[in-house]
């Protein structure tokens, strides 16, 4: 979640660790966001015509006063507030399509979410448009290239097929989205044989226009021989980039009779976003059988269909 953080937004969520640590706390509150903020980004808080200094102040007096308390098991050590904090801020930035959770995103997600900066706010007439008005006034990288926000209409939706199928034999490995599969059988191939990166990739290919998985990456040659499949998707982000090309969504069916796939679908999804530098949520992937019929149906191979959705 934070690898979606903005540089100053870091530095803010550090400050804000370090206000927690000074109340004894070891996860921060929402006051200490807004303390992290005012420290991070003094002139956002300047802009909306509010003086730093005095979120210290606030946060002085507040100090030895019981704070909620804070869910301290499990993997997030965050209290609910702020985690509904922190969805809001990364929410926000999709709205505004930025590409980083800026500041300014979690001052806003502060100011809707949390009761207390709601009313240390109010108190000072700033309101939630005044904050958004901020946020679109600070800037930053946008999540769609600039000839996407500067014309619109040269640019066009277009989509790509991707297919692939492989062979399964026992003794090999089973990789599938860029992960493994515990499986007695693996698919045969020149690389780590992934049916679904292959299928995305040549997808992500056939939308861009940019040709076919075999013209990329020869079967010929051997420096593909074993290589992990989740390079030929890195590949076609560099590609992307070049071509100013931007993901808008991946859908794909993986078709094997075994083993079940869902329960690894997120750990896939994961991988392959990772790889192609988008969200988990642009990738949608299922799963189905062949019922029995034909090589896939007896296990003998294993297949994916995938399609891309792009502007470009
Ligand atoms: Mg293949």
């Amino acid at each position: 979640m934070f690898d979606q953080f903005g540089e100053k937004t870091r530095l803010a969520m550090a400050y804000a660790l370090e206000a927690a640590r000074q109340d004894g706390r070891k996860s921060p509150e929402a006051i200490h966001f807004l303390v992290g903020l005012a420290r991070a980004n003094p002139d956002l808080f300047k802009k909306l015509g509010l003086d730093p200094e005095e979120i210290s102040k606030i946060h002085a007096a507040r100090r030895g006063k019981k704070l909620p308390n804070s869910a301290l098991a499990g993997m997030i050590p965050f209290s609910e507030n702020v985690r509904l904090v922190l969805k809001r801020a990364s929410e926000e930035t999709k709205k505004s399509a930025h590409r980083h959770v800026g500041t300014g995103h979690l001052l806003l997600a502060l100011f809707l979410e949390d009761s207390k900066t709601h009313s240390i706010f109010e108190k000072k007439g700033i309101t939630g448009e005044k904050i958004r008005m901020a946020v679109a006034d600070e800037g930053q990288e946008r999540m769609f290239p600039p000839q996407f926000m500067n014309s619109m209409r040269s640019y066009t939706g277009r989509s790509g097929i991707g297919y692939d199928l492989h062979r399964l034999e026992p003794g090999r490995k089973l990789r599938i989205g860029g992960i493994e599969v515990a499986f007695d059988k693996g698919s045969v191939g020149h690389s780590d044989g992934d049916v679904l990166a292959h299928a995305i990739c040549d997808a992500l290919l056939g939308a861009g226009g940019l040709g076919d998985i075999g013209t990329h990456f020869p079967d010929t040659d051997p420096k593909w021989k074993g290589a992990d499949s989740l390079e030929f998707l890195r590949h076609v982000r560099t590609l992307y980039d070049k071509e100013g090309l931007h993901i808008f969504h991946i859908d794909a069916i993986v078709i094997a009779e075994r083993p079940r796939l869902g329960p690894h679908f997120p750990a896939m999804r994961e991988a392959l976003a990772g790889a192609l530098g988008i969200e988990i949520g642009d990738i949608n992937l299922k799963a189905k059988t062949n019922e029995g019929v034909d090589a896939i149906g007896r296990g003998e191979a294993i297949a994916a269909y995938a399609v891309a959705s792009i502007a470009g």
